[in-house]
């Protein structure tokens, strides 16, 4: 529309073309899983802003708490003069992430310092350098976790030199295991631990970072068995198990953490997103020994667990936990997997369907291949978004549909969404 081209005309001339935009529309409103642009149109949001807004983007609680916690301070610096509720989300992170032992937490600003922070931790509790890491993984865009992350364009070209000490290993993607799905989990953990045995020196290893599923990398859901096995091989080695929940925690999988669907404690996780409705904030929690090695003043920063974020974040868990959003997300997965499964029935363009409860995707090939077909896959996504359906894209090869409808959605709205990914696929 008018009003979101006039926009778009003062972001070019304003804003760097590095951040880029998946729509061309400016919103105006947004909440109860619709987005509204600049000319009052309005989306069906399949993309909760990439697994952020899993209780709305508009959620009463959050918008209230947020209010009143403006009018009393916006800031004062947790690590100058603190306050209650970075220290009661530190103690609802302790109690909801996998495994009953004694945790601790540090809250920062996003994602990537979340997962740079527990490299940092694990190599100071370790002594230890090598940080190992997966093919299709993403972690960030700092340089850390842009050398943590495996895919070259966009987040890598020409941003080098990486940080040192960092392998990446195979990761058990059942899609494309060469010798199929079944015997990909412990056939990529065998592998993986041979190979962090032969080239790195398990005794030399800090930690794995490891996302329980991969978000950027295309949902891949590494097949069973394989986060068990390196779960258990890190244990045996004095290697720490870091799991990257940012995009996969905070009930977004039908589950509290991803993790807890095989059982996986891990020693750190990094959180973000779902966690405090789209105000920054992301935490790293981990067993108390390891957290309680580093000294006074080396982990921390100025804008950390700030206070209109914490507010947010206890009063998006008081939603999750009261809504019983694990089960919200389920039933997304229910409805979803079997209208795509009957999709991919009629349309051999989708190879593969998969996901966990409301993380759920469809991979794009070219017929009778498992080709990846990136510019089909670029088609469909914007014929969803001409036809009002805010869909995103993922992947190594760029051919992964993704789906994160707000936890909260109606279920009319998710079913008219997928109805209008079908009409997409019929051309
Ligand atoms: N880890 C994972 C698994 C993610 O999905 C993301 C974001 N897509 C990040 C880390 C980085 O988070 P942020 O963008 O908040 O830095």
């Amino acid at each position: 529309g008018p009003r979101s081209r006039a926009l778009q005309e003062r972001r070019t001339a304003a804003v760097a073309p590095g951040v880029g935009s998946v729509l061309p529309v400016y919103v105006t409103d947004a909440g109860g899983g619709v987005v509204v642009d600049a000319d009052g149109n309005s989306l069906i949001d399949f993309g909760s802003g990439i697994a952020v807004t899993s209780v709305g983007n508009a959620n009463l609680r959050v918008a209230a708490r947020v209010k009143e916690q403006a009018d009393r301070f916006t800031h004062t610096c947790f690590m100058v003069a603190p306050y209650e509720s970075y220290v009661a989300v530190c103690e609802n992170l302790n109690r909801i992430t996998p495994g009953g032992h004694e945790k601790r937490s540090i809250l920062v600003n996003s994602g990537a310092e979340a997962v740079e922070n527990a490299v940092k931790i694990a190599r100071y509790a370790t002594g230890r350098q090598a940080v190992v890491v997966f093919d299709h993984g993403y972690h960030g865009r700092t340089l850390l976790t842009m050398t943590l992350t495996a895919k070259n364009m966009p987040y890598k070209q020409g941003f080098g030199p990486y940080a040192p000490e960092v392998y990446r290993m195979p990761l058990a993607y059942p899609f494309r295991w060469p010798t199929g799905p079944e015997n990909c989990g412990p056939e990529a953990a065998a592998q993986a631990i041979d190979q962090i045995t032969k080239q790195i020196g398990a005794s030399n290893v800090a930690a794995v970072v490891v996302e329980p599923i991969q978000g950027e990398g295309g949902f891949i859901e590494p097949a069973p068995g394989f986060l068990p096995a390196i779960a258990e091989f890190s244990r045996a080695n004095g290697i720490l198990f870091i799991a990257d929940e940012v995009q996969t925690g905070f009930a977004r999988t039908g589950d509290m953490f991803a993790c807890e669907h095989e059982g996986i404690v891990p020693d750190l996780v990094t959180t973000a997103k779902g966690i405090a409705g789209g105000l920054p904030l992301a935490g790293v929690t981990g067993r108390a020994d390891i957290m309680d090695k580093v000294h006074g003043g080396g982990l921390g920063g100025t804008y950390g667990g700030n206070p209109l974020a914490c507010e947010a974040a206890l009063a998006v868990l008081e939603e999750i936990e009261e809504g019983r959003l694990t089960e919200r997300a389920r039933r997304i997965g229910e409805v979803m997997l079997p209208r795509l499964r009957a999709l991919a029935e009629k349309h051999e363009a989708i190879g593969d369907v998969r996901g966990r409860g409301a993380m759920i995707a469809i991979e794009l090939v070219r017929p009778g291949t498992k080709d990846p077909d990136p510019e089909l896959t670029a088609e469909i996504a914007r014929r969803c978004h001409a036809e009002g359906v805010l869909v995103l894209t993922a992947g190594t090869y760029g051919n992964v549909l993704r789906f994160l409808p707000p936890l909260v959605i109606p279920e009319h709205l998710l079913n008219e969404g997928l109805d209008v990914i079908e009409e997409a696929f019929a051309g």
